[in-house]
């Protein structure tokens, strides 16, 4: 098989060069960095895992008219997507308070907020992904006042979507980030949700016990990353059911 062109390397994945004009070949590592990767490790499994998964939330977002760049998972840990123009902002959307949020305003972790809160962090490892205002990105013309409007339409439809998939399964969503592309149609763009929805990019805790099923138990030394994601591949009907701990996770098609 001929090499592929490797595009981009980054924490979590690999993009290549796709088999189409216009396409990407996105690869989930297994790798898991946390706090501007100061802290890293290699979690068998998180990759298959990953990959499944924002399959899954893509799809579904898909199904209710939030376009997404995703077209097809190609293998276990490989899906194809349309190549698109990512805007430089991760939007953030929370639910409850935690994480940065909560130490930056001294909410406790776990306060309900009283209505979901959109964040948006520029996108700049060196500077470590500084909180950034609409005014910001107006401003530095990261985004235009149109493609403002859209994302923050397109954050609360994920937020919801996702938000009520998850409580459907006893998972409650805190908050998540969710990166969003342009994709060109002539002198016109529009706009599309990107890059990956997985529990690394979620704060997911269970209704009853608050138990943490994200990326919080890798940053926080909480116990087993894979068997967090796996419990909530398994409680989304993504896992086969499984008596023994999972460290190569059973991939249902
Ligand atoms: N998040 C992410 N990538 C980042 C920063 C945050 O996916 O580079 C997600 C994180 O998993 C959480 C949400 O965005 O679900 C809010 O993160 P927060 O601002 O609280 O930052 P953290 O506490 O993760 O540093």
């Amino acid at each position: 098989m001929a090499r592929r062109n490797k595009i981009y390397e980054g924490k979590a994945k690999i993009l290549y060069e796709g088999p189409e004009p216009g396409t990407i070949v996105q690869y989930f590592k297994d790798d898991a960095t946390a706090y501007n990767a100061e802290k890293r490790d290699v979690i068998e499994g998180k990759g298959v895992l990953n990959n499944r998964l924002s399959e899954f939330f893509m799809t579904g977002l898909g199904n209710i008219g939030i376009p997404t760049h995703f077209i097809r998972r190609l293998n276990m840990r490989e899906q194809l997507v349309r190549s698109c123009e990512i805007i430089p902002l991760e939007v953030v959307v929370r639910n409850v308070a935690a994480g940065s949020m909560s130490k930056r305003l001294g909410i406790e972790e776990g306060t309900a907020l009283p209505r979901p809160i959109v964040e948006y962090y520029y996108k700049d490892d060196a500077l470590g992904d500084p909180l950034v205002t609409e005014e910001h990105i107006a401003a530095f013309g990261w985004a235009s006042q149109q493609d403002l409007d859209d994302m923050l339409a397109i954050a609360l439809r994920v937020n919801d979507f996702i938000a009520g998939i998850m409580f459907g399964v006893g998972i409650r969503l805190i908050d998540f980030k969710i990166e969003i592309g342009r994709i060109y149609e002539g002198d016109f763009h529009r706009l599309v949700v990107a890059d990956e929805i997985s529990p690394d990019s979620c704060r997911l805790w269970d209704v009853k016990t608050g138990q943490k099923l994200d990326k919080d138990v890798f940053r926080r030394d909480l116990g087993s990353l894979t068997d967090a994601y796996s419990e909530v591949a398994r409680r989304l009907g993504i896992l086969q059911q499984s008596a023994t701990p999972i460290t190569k996770p059973t991939i249902v098609n």
